[in-house]
């Protein structure tokens, strides 16, 4: 297939793809599945071998969010039976962080709900990082605290911080669909402030939530633009009680599809399988690690996944390994400040080699809702019950 070895040597070089080739790879049909998922692959393990990340979460405070991302099912009005509360106590979060990386996680990422930190949120969260660092030698931290206001990410840097994650996730054309309280350009913001602080930005996207194949490639090609170090990939959860309960539009196929397109928009780049994987990719769950080399081990924010023993067999079972903390996930290319942006990063396509774009007919794709998938989240961070990891 032209297309894929066109996409190949690009993922190679790093180089853009056209945007008529990004949307062809979402419109290959599943006769053709197989070789878009080894076709990335190549580009995966050029740049990261067969090694995957663990990255573990804690939700610092959950529920009670005064914003209405329609997605959420921490938002305004929800009305999921999520766990509620206050923020953690540095020792509860640490404790919970500790469990995570004992199951393997390189990672922890430290989220919290609402529109964006207090100054004292900031201090709350620096000793937690800073109870974080001192019990678990070489841990990366990322935090994840919504919209930053001046002086903030280098204030997390200072206490710690490796990164932050804010996410873009959709396009610009759909985000005031999504959310009305605040704006795709708030997000773009904050993500900039990450980098501009030093801290390593991790920004990434939601797939699932009604929008069209060319605002899935107007977000990746954003993130390109923006160029992040590791773009995390969600599937939607639809939660009972959320304005998008119903949205259930993603099949594994097409899950792959989009996992796909995001390894050769963004080849040397830490793509990471994220939320609403086992919902949506299911028993396929293996064939995304040819595709991402970084997944969330065991629970999500506000929902359970698979038993942490479960990832680790999976990883295993796969061929691949667990990334241990003496090993630089990035290349050196981009551990080294060079950044992606360096070799290609104007956005539009300019790095073409004006390859033709072999379009397929959509797959037909009739997705079941899997409501008995999504349980909410009832033990770790919040609870008394031991959290999975
Ligand atoms: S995504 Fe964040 S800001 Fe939006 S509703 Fe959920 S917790 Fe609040």
């Amino acid at each position: 297939m032209d297309l894929l070895n066109t996409l190949v040597e690009k993922g190679l070089r790093r180089e853009l793809p056209t945007r008529d080739e990004a949307l062809a790879v979402l419109a290959t049909s599943d006769d053709d599945l197989l070789d878009v998922v080894a076709a990335a692959g190549k580009v995966r393990r050029q740049w990261f071998g067969r090694r995957v990340k663990l990255n573990y979460l804690v939700n610092l405070k959950s529920g009670l969010c005064p914003e209405d991302c329609s997605y959420c099912s921490q938002r305004l009005g929800s009305k999921a039976e999520i766990l509620k509360y206050t923020w953690l106590k540095p020792e509860e979060a640490s404790e919970a962080a500790a469990a995570g990386v004992a199951g393997g996680a390189k990672r922890v990422c430290l989220v919290a709900s609402g529109r964006g930190p207090t100054d004292r949120d900031v201090d709350r969260v620096s000793k937690t990082i800073e109870a974080i660092k001192e019990q678990n030698e070489g841990v990366e931290v990322c935090a994840c605290l919504g919209l930053l206001s001046d002086g903030q990410a280098e204030r997390l840097r200072d206490a710690g911080a490796d990164a932050y994650n804010h996410n873009l996730n959709t396009s610009e054309g759909t985000y005031g669909d999504i959310t009305t309280t605040h704006t795709y350009a708030d997000r773009v913001d904050t993500v900039t402030k990450a980098h501009a602080a030093g801290l390593s930005a991790c920004s990434g996207l939601i797939a699932g939530m009604g929008e069209s194949d060319e605002d899935l490639v107007d977000v990746v090609f954003a993130l390109r633009e923006l160029d992040p170090d590791s773009v995390p990939v969600n599937f939607l959860i639809p939660f009972e009680g959320t304005p998008l309960a119903k949205e259930w539009h993603l099949t594994p196929q097409r899950c792959l599809r989009i996992l796909a397109m995001t390894r050769f928009v963004c080849p040397d780049v830490e793509v990471r399988l994220a939320g609403g994987r086992e919902v949506h990719l299911r028993s396929m769950q293996p064939l995304a690690l040819h595709l991402a080399n970084s997944i969330f081990l065991g629970d999500y924010l506000t929902s359970e996944g698979q038993a942490g023993k479960a990832d680790l067999e999976m990883i295993a079972d796969a061929g691949f390994e667990v990334e241990g903390s003496d090993t630089t996930t990035l290349p050196e290319h981009r551990a080294t400040g060079g950044g992606c942006g360096s070799v290609c990063g104007d956005g539009g396509g300019g790095c073409s080699d004006g390859a033709t774009a072999e379009q397929a007919e959509p797959a037909a794709e009739v997705p079941a809702a899997r409501t008995d998938l999504v349980a909410v989240r009832r033990r770790g961070a919040g609870t008394d019950i031991a959290p999975n990891a």
